[in-house]
């Protein structure tokens, strides 16, 4: 089977609207101004008239103005089962990206209501793998007589389209934390793994933690016909990878980790395995989100640590150990810029029409979508 090139679905910081995006909106609406000096004024007063009825998540890579606010804070499968552990309150304001808005609202009860302060902010990741390129797909494990081999893994950091196809196909969830054994279950369980959206957490964890050697891996590239794959690369792959990356991650390179030790002697690299495979091998230690919290929180005073993920957090981490040298891993700014877009703004237009009653910016996955999705989310949960 052929299938077409089509541009990639992405929409920048937002504007215009494109019905294939994990997002597919942008974000109309009147918002405070950014220069009104109340806005955190505003912030506070909102909540605290809210009181129980709202609880906010806040992701790491979010602002630290946003942060200030957030009842919880954590990865974005830690912010959605805090959500469901809150079934109490009826308003969950999800300080992130909009995947994670999604699996909140399926992890949550039917009551609950998920709110994402701005609609624009996507995951360019997220964006690189829409269902109908899935699909796609899937077709040409078919023609290749393998789907029957395959089992289908997909990064939380997925919109529920595609879990929901990975729950259809008796896949799993993962994240950055159980990478691993999500793989040791899925090879249990067949020959093969297609691997969504994240090449990168695919393949450092097929080759650095299975054993799998770069030749068991294949790139399925969805803007070339059949994934630009021969039928015979299909059949030998052990690891099917989907071309998707993080714009985040994606920029450190090899010369950042050889710079950074040039310039800081004895320096540890502490790298998310969304990086790339050189990166990952030229690192020290290589983790999750929580990981990187975890390493610095042990980390013995005076040490030195450039770390490769987004800069929000590593600012934070550097003021929360002012007795220890944190780093960011390389020069150029690196942002996510679709997290940034919850700002205060955005925060007090939430709350502020919360209190007044009005439920602004839901998100909201429909049901039969939310019981495949939910199916291959407790798969996760009942990984070994
Ligand atoms: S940091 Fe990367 S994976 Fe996370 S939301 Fe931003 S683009 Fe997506």
């Amino acid at each position: 089977m052929t299938t077409p090139v089509r541009d990639l679905p992405l929409l920048f910081l937002g504007e215009g609207s494109d019905p294939a995006s994990e997002r597919g909106v942008d974000c109309p609406g009147d918002l405070p101004p950014a220069s009104d000096p109340d806005l955190v004024e505003r912030a506070r007063a909102a909540k605290a008239a809210l009181g129980d009825q709202v609880f906010i998540l806040g992701h790491h890579y979010q602002r630290d103005e946003v942060i200030q606010f957030a009842d919880v804070t954590g990865d974005s499968f830690k912010l959605a089962r805090e959500a469901a552990a809150r079934p109490q309150a009826p308003y969950i304001v999800f300080c992130g990206v909009h995947f994670m808005a999604e699996s909140a609202d399926i992890l949550t009860a039917a009551h609950q209501k998920v709110i994402l302060p701005d609609l624009a902010a996507g995951c360019s990741m997220a964006d690189m793998a829409t269902f109908d390129q899935v699909e796609e797909c899937w077709e040409a494990l078919e023609d290749a007589g393998i789907a029957d081999d395959v089992v289908p893994v997909t990064y939380m950091n997925s919109s529920a389209d595609i879990k929901a196809f990975v729950g259809r196909h008796g896949g799993t969830v993962c994240t950055s934390s159980n990478a691993k054994r999500a793989l040791d279950w899925a090879y249990g369980k067949g020959k093969k793994v297609l691997f969504l959206p994240d090449q990168h957490l695919g393949r450092n964890t097929a080759v650095l933690e299975m054993g799998l050697s770069l030749d068991d891996c294949v790139v399925y590239n969805p803007h070339r016909p059949d994934g630009g794959l021969s039928r015979k690369e299909l059949r030998e792959a052990r690891m099917i990878l989907w071309r998707g990356h993080c714009s985040v991650h994606g920029r450190f390179s090899k010369e950042s980790v050889d710079e950074v030790r040039a310039r800081v002697p004895g320096v540890n690299v502490l790298v998310h395995p969304e990086c790339r495979h050189e990166v990952v091998l030229g690192a020290d230690r290589v983790g999750s989100t929580e990981y990187i919290i975890k390493t610095l929180d042990a980390a013995p005073p005076g040490s030195s640590w450039a770390v490769g993920t987004e800069l929000n957090l590593v600012r934070r981490l550097a003021n929360a150990h002012p007795d220890k040298n944190v780093m960011f891993l390389d020069k150029a700014v690196c942002f996510c810029s679709t997290m940034n877009r919850i700002d205060l703004p955005h925060l007090v237009r939430s709350l502020e029409t919360l209190a007044a009653g009005e439920v602004v910016n839901r998100i909201e996955v429909d049901a039969e979508t939310a019981r495949h999705a939910r199916a291959a989310l407790d798969q996760m949960l009942a990984l070994p």
